[in-house]
């Protein structure tokens, strides 16, 4: 009975992947393709990115954006070889050189049979910053709801602070504009949705007189629309 050696150093007796031997199979096949470049979009202003046709918030910072960009550019784009397994991509840095492209540094650890390997890769990023939708809205001062807090008897700081700490983020990227007056403050929503989310938490918690209306109806392509208004005594 013949023996089963790797066909590149002739090793006895090891674990062959291909008639290889693991280290012998790393330095031989090409067990990654990277994508040339990895494309992507992302709203100058709070960090959306495009995904699939929408505007979708996941990071809160730049860096964070574009990480998970490249990240999700990645898993769809990357080539691996079949006995690559136990892979983690990352990445390393990000930087712009002086003919004004931007690049990225990829490592990609992982393992072939028993043995480890990593290797890491210059890619070009080529994005395109705009301005996403709810941003636009923001900008042109478009709003579908008010939430008017005031006070039961009078308004004070506390009671505009007990009511701001119930935003969550929804909330602050929902406000288009705010407007201060003696008997309280106006908050503008460009998302109604996020404005009764909102007062639900708050009266949820706190008592609170709450009254909606709506305003400024006009009929948009067939359908009625109207500014809702919700009042808030706390
Ligand atoms: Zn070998
Ligand atoms: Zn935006």
């Amino acid at each position: 009975m013949s023996k089963k050696f790797c066909i590149v150093c002739g090793k006895e007796d090891v674990e062959l992947i291909d008639n290889m031997c693991p280290s012998c199979y790393i330095k031989t096949k090409k067990l990654v393709e990277f994508p040339p470049v990895i494309l992507g979009r992302l709203c100058k202003i709070c960090n959306a990115e495009w995904i699939d046709g929408k505007w979708i918030r996941l990071a809160e910072t730049e860096y964070d954006a574009v990480r998970d960009l490249i990240l999700r550019y990645l898993a769809k784009e990357i080539k691996l070889d079949k006995n690559v397994k136990d892979y983690r991509i990352d990445v390393i840095k990000k930087w712009k050189e002086r003919n004004g492209r931007s690049f990225t540094e990829i490592v990609i650890e992982g393992k072939v049979g028993s043995k480890a390997f990593r290797l890491k890769k210059k890619v070009e990023l080529r994005l395109n910053y705009s301005i996403c939708d709810d941003c636009l809205k923001r900008k042109s001062g478009y709003y579908e709801a008010i939430i008017q807090l005031r006070g039961k008897k009078e308004f004070s700081e506390e009671k505009r602070a007990l009511f701001e700490s119930f935003f969550t983020n929804e909330t602050v990227h929902s406000i288009s504009d705010v407007k201060i007056s003696r008997e309280g403050i106006d908050y503008y929503f460009i998302n109604k949705t996020a404005a009764k989310r909102l007062i639900s938490t708050v009266t949820s918690i706190v008592s609170a007189e709450i009254v909606e209306s709506y305003e400024n109806e006009t009929i948009k392509n067939g359908k009625r629309e109207a500014k809702l208004v919700i009042s808030v005594r706390i």
